[in-house]
């Protein structure tokens, strides 16, 4: 068996994919800037940067020739006890870029790990000082990720089902906005004494579907848990590294959070890793003579010095003046694109934050995450060259900053395409499987 697709089938589970109706994985071979091609040499624009985590386009010579040295030098070493150049420089250059009171790195393998980390410091930070503080705030529809702790903040929802009894205890509030801010407000304080943090998407909740909601009322929001002594995690691993149009969401913000965590574009998209960023009076917290207020938590691959050479060098691109006016004239020509598209009939709920634009796709039938339109709308785009994974019925584009005017525009073109042809078929054509 040579073929990829057969091989692949015999051996391996995707992640969040019925595996009994999913169709063939595509084969790819190759990746170059903005585009991935395939065994048969179609190539493919990353409309979505690889599940959002490529920030500079795939293979980007310069990250590829920094982890090359680096894997020349050290490639791995335990990081209790020992450490080593790269991790410190990287944990010096994000500080430096973050507000002012982040002051500790602690280092993870991805986002959900870095959640975990973050809980955990919050949890036993109430612990350590002795006080009696259960209690977790997050957002309904939230997404933190897929391991037990990040599940648990994350919105009840078909993913997280089958696992309902073994989630511990959140409680769930509104995004805020000018209408529902007060009574927030009411409701966090009545149960602010026992409330240990509250973790939050800044500004987009990506796996919702791309939510957003104004910097205003969450600074209002914070705020108010600063008086209370609510600890605040900010979970930047998606709109970190310049994708809602500035640095970090923080950067919309004047409050700012206790904890935050990183991954996703953190290394450019080249490797997995997490980060976990924390003040000065979380970690002071856990110094003690008594060895019971360690925090006990740490991952083999904890500091990687492949994937921090990988985090410095995308660090380097990002901070470039020609990624930053990229980043500007993406974020302007969404927002051209979607004064177009919110005149569209077939079209609502268009919304944009930098990078990040978002619209729906109107329809009758039902739009929860497992409706048929996600399904042929991705097989639609796909054929057509473009990644694309909508969410539902929700279409939204997170494209590397390497992406050119006219790579935009091929993709803004065939989107009004596909909304023209659906709208001639008046209908959708429905297939037996579900794409999950
Ligand atoms: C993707 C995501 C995570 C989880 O990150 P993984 O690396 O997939 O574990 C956590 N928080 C947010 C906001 C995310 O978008």
């Amino acid at each position: 068996m040579n073929n990829l697709k057969e091989r692949d089938k015999a051996v391996n589970w995707h992640p969040y994919t019925q595996m009994k109706t999913a169709g063939d994985a595509v084969p790819i071979v190759k990746g170059k800037g903005v585009y991935l091609y395939d065994d048969d040499g179609k190539k493919y624009i990353d409309a979505v940067s690889s599940w959002w985590v490529t920030l500079h386009g795939h293979a980007h010579p310069y990250i590829a020739e920094c982890v090359f040295q680096q894997l020349n030098t050290l490639e791995q070493v335990i990081f209790a006890g020992f450490t080593h150049e790269p991790a410190v420089r990287l944990s010096e250059n994000l500080l430096k870029l973050l507000p002012e009171n982040q002051k500790k790195v602690f280092y993870t393998d991805n986002g959900s790990t870095a959640v975990e980390a973050a809980l955990k410091m919050c949890i036993q930070y109430a612990y350590n000082t002795g006080k009696e503080k259960t209690k977790i705030l997050a957002f309904k529809n939230a997404y933190h990720g897929d391991t037990f702790g990040a599940m648990s903040v994350s919105g009840r929802s078909v993913w997280t089902k089958p696992f309902g009894s073994m989630l511990f205890e959140v409680v769930f509030i509104d995004t805020p906005n000018a209408e529902n801010i007060e009574s927030l407000k009411l409701q966090v304080g009545d149960l602010a004494e026992e409330t240990a943090c509250f973790i939050y998407e800044p500004l987009v909740q990506g796996a919702a579907g791309m939510l957003m909601y104004e910097a205003e009322y969450l600074d209002e929001l914070m705020k108010f848990c600063r008086s209370r002594e609510i600890l605040m995690i900010q979970d930047e691993v998606f709109t970190g590294f310049g994708r809602t149009g500035k640095l970090f969401a923080a950067n919309h913000l004047t409050e700012i959070p206790d904890i935050m965590c990183f991954s996703k574009g953190l290394t450019g998209g080249t490797m997995p890793m997490g980060i976990t960023t924390c003040s000065e009076q979380i970690f002071n917290a856990f110094l003690s003579d008594d060895k019971y207020k360690t925090l006990f938590h740490g991952h083999s691959f904890t500091a990687n010095p492949l994937a921090c050479t990988a985090a410095l060098a995308s660090m380097e691109l990002l901070l470039k003046e020609e990624t930053l006016a990229a980043i500007k004239r993406i974020s302007r020509e969404h927002s051209e694109f979607a004064g177009i598209l919110s005149k569209h009939p077939d079209v609502e709920n268009v919304r944009q934050t930098g990078t990040i634009l978002a619209f729906e796709y109107k329809t009758d039938q039902n739009t929860s995450y497992f409706n048929h339109i996600g399904k042929v709308l991705y097989d639609e785009f796909l054929q057509r060259g473009i990644i694309m994974r909508p969410l539902g019925n929700v279409m939204y584009l997170v494209p590397p900053y390497c992406i050119t005017t006219e790579e935009l525009n091929f993709i803004y073109q065939n989107i009004l395409e596909v909304l023209e042809t659906f709208e001639s078929q008046r209908s959708f054509p429905i297939h037996a499987a579900d794409r999950t």
